[in-house]
């Protein structure tokens, strides 16, 4: 049986199509042409004012605190629950991560945990749609503003999410995606910026291309700042994907149902949830098996890997990796964060590839089941 793999785009001809003119055409002159088209299209469909096409999402992360004014003594507070390019970024610039609770059903930044974290230091906070989910972003961007907090939106993993009728990527300062090879729509490797703020954004731009005033030409510059630019191969790739925006956020959710049908009666095993007000897209199915059943993620696996079926573990929390184990921010957040903690040694990604079929998703919840079964003994 061949592998069933935990994640992955879907190319059709248009994309080869488009990568095939830029690495013809995208030169000299030219060399921007998919740029000025890819950035645009981003911006409006998500409904914000500018896009920056950067190499990650990281980047995006990173050139927002610096514009954002984040610095050192700072903290940003971030939830305790995500993939560490979210929390990176607040390092480079010298800062320091604060990690709060995730809500027990969104798994998003949980707005009371949000308030409770929050010190004299700190300066932003980065909001992450995790898995295609959203957090109760009204009463952030309001707890927020109390506190005179920025806003950044870590979108990686939420194109075409949406709350309250509008899309991931338009709440706050500015907004990050990515487009890896794992996401959603995919450039290979590459993000975007995205902010409504036309002061923030020329700042941006300027530090995203060593301290260059746009269109210089005497390669003059004011600043030691970075180099983040996405190739016009990236640009191509992801304007094609772009255009099929709908059809690739649909066939997530189609995805989702399938995993639905399948496990929503298995007693003891939660799945993603959808808030009325919400649009998940369901960036990576994801299973929580009750604590009662004593069986980890870790377990499950390494068993589901006995099936050649790929999954990945739900998030450690932030605070507990060894990474930030220095910071007393990671002491105070392993006794506070009880639903990051309760929730992470129980659950799992499951196969959520654009490639999938119904069979392949038919397999991993037979075997799921069947493991849940027998150390559960709780067969339905
Ligand atoms: C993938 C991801 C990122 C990082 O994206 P890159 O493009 O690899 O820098 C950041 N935050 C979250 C939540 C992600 O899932």
């Amino acid at each position: 049986m061949e592998r069933i793999p935990v994640s992955g785009p879907w190319i059709t001809k248009k994309e080869i199509d488009y990568v095939t003119d830029a690495v013809t055409n995208a030169w000299y002159g030219n060399a921007n042409m998919y740029h000025v088209r890819f950035e645009p299209a981003f911006a409006a469909y998500v409904g914000r004012r500018y896009a920056i096409a950067l190499p990650s999402c990281t980047s995006a992360l990173h050139l927002s605190l610096l514009s954002a004014g984040v610095g050192p003594g700072d903290e940003v507070i971030v939830p305790d629950i995500t993939w560490i390019a979210t929390s990176a970024p607040i390092s480079y610039v010298g800062a320091t991560p604060a990690f709060a609770d995730i809500d027990a059903r969104s798994w998003c930044l949980d707005v009371r945990s949000f308030e409770a974290t929050i010190t004299p230091k700190t300066k932003a906070v980065i909001v992450v749609n995790l898995y295609g989910n959203m957090p109760e972003m009204d009463g952030i961007l309001d707890v927020a503003e109390r506190h005179g907090i920025a806003v950044i939106e870590d979108a990686a993993e939420s194109i075409g999410s949406e709350y309250k009728d509008k899309k991931a990527g338009s709440f706050g300062l500015a907004s990050a995606f990515s487009f890896h090879g794992s996401k959603t729509l995919t450039t290979g490797e590459g993000g975007m910026l995205l902010t409504d703020d036309k002061d923030f954004y020329d700042r941006c731009r300027y530090l995203a291309d060593h301290g260059r005033k746009p269109g210089d030409k005497a390669f003059y510059n004011a600043e030691v700042a970075y180099k983040y630019k996405m190739s016009s191969m990236q640009a191509a790739l992801g304007l094609a994907q772009l255009e099929r925006v709908d059809e690739l956020v649909t066939r997530k959710r189609e995805i989702f149902s399938w995993y639905h049908q399948a496990l929503s009666k298995m007693e003891g095993l939660r799945l993603n949830s959808e808030a009325p007000d919400v649009k998940n897209t369901y960036w990576m199915v994801t299973g929580i098996v009750d604590a009662s059943l004593s069986v980890t993620k870790e377990q499950l696996i390494i068993e589901m890997a006995k099936s050649n079926i790929d999954c990945r573990p739900f998030f450690y929390p932030l605070s507990s990796l060894p990474a930030y184990s220095h910071l007393p921010q990671s002491e105070q957040a392993r006794s506070r964060n009880t639903v990051a903690y309760d929730i992470s040694p129980f659950a799992l990604n499951l196969p959520s590839g654009l490639n999938l079929t119904r069979d392949d998703v038919a397999c991993v919840c037979d075997n799921l089941l069947a493991l849940i079964c027998s150390s559960s003994g709780a067969c339905i």
